[in-house]
């Protein structure tokens, strides 16, 4: 059997998918990335080919993509992550619906991008300059409240009023305006609700900057936050579509191509 790998080196995780000769995704491993990341990358890809008993030989093309992708040298190709972006949202969705936005939310950047009919990028739009609308917003935000990213979701649905307005578009201005927030009484499911309510307004205006196309698709760690998910679609007024595995939509698609690139390569062999 062959084999097929996509790393995204990511700014806070790196993610790697393994897809089959059928480029089906056999599994994936999400680890964190940190400055020695290219170390970090090596040994998580030895650590998911061990856990699926797959030989390093079996392994025969290997593309990266993300923040990283050109300090991992050991790949066989390196794509921008909005083209794998692309690629791994349409084949995630397949048969389910037909993606044209996509909303991308990752550690320090979140962009949106628009596909025409036949999935290619015609538009994206990025905001990287500022943490607001970022997870890294989200993860400070979670140690302010003393709790962890994951539990953020469950706070958002068990707020009772109307989700405070925080109105600070930098990061570090809404982390005393929480403390703020906090002595004045506020609880933290009301506030957790007014964070996920203020990011969701910053990405549907960088949505609306490439058009707001149905089926709408969002990605990347946060879209683990069904709190987050649910202030994005009241704010839009539309469902929007998570796939099974958000975080690893990139590298699905980076694998994808390393299965395209290695079989054009090799045709007619
Ligand atoms: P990058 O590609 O820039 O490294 P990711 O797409 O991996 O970013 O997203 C990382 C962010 O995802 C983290 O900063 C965190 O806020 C968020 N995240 C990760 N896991 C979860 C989870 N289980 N629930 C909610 N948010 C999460």
């Amino acid at each position: 059997m062959q084999y097929f790998a996509g790393i995204d080196i990511g700014s806070t995780a790196i993610k790697i998918a393994l897809v089959d000769e059928n480029r089906e995704l056999v599994g994936h491993k999400i680890s964190a990335s940190g400055s020695m990341f290219y170390k970090y990358a090596k040994q998580s890809l030895k650590e998911l080919l061990d856990e699926f008993n797959i030989d390093e030989k079996e392994l025969v093309y290997t593309v990266a993509t993300g923040y990283g992708r050109k300090l991992f040298k050991e790949a066989d190709e390196n794509i921008s992550e909005i083209t794998a972006n692309a690629i791994g949202a349409r084949a995630a969705a397949q048969g389910k619906c037909e993606i044209k936005t996509i909303i991308n939310i990752g550690g320090q950047d979140s962009k949106a991008i628009s596909l025409d009919n036949e999935g290619n990028v015609v538009n994206f739009a990025m905001n990287d300059r500022c943490a607001a609308g970022t997870g890294k917003f989200l993860d400070v935000v979670a140690m302010n409240l003393e709790l962890e990213v994951d539990e953020l979701s469950d706070y958002h649905f068990k707020s009772q009023g109307t989700p405070l307005a925080i109105n600070s578009t930098c990061a570090v201005f809404a982390e005393s305006e929480i403390i703020g927030l906090l002595g004045n009484d506020n609880s933290v499911e009301d506030i957790v609700a007014g964070v996920h309510y203020s990011i969701a307004k910053r990405i549907i205006k960088l949505v609306k900057r490439v058009g707001i196309k149905e089926n709408i698709y969002f990605d990347g760690g946060p879209a683990l936050n069904g709190g987050l998910v649910h202030a994005i679609e009241n704010e839009l007024g539309k469902k929007i579509f998570i796939p099974e595995f958000p975080q690893i939509t990139t590298s699905y698609g980076a694998a994808i191509l390393a299965n395209e690139s290695y079989m054009y390569e090799n045709e007619g062999n």
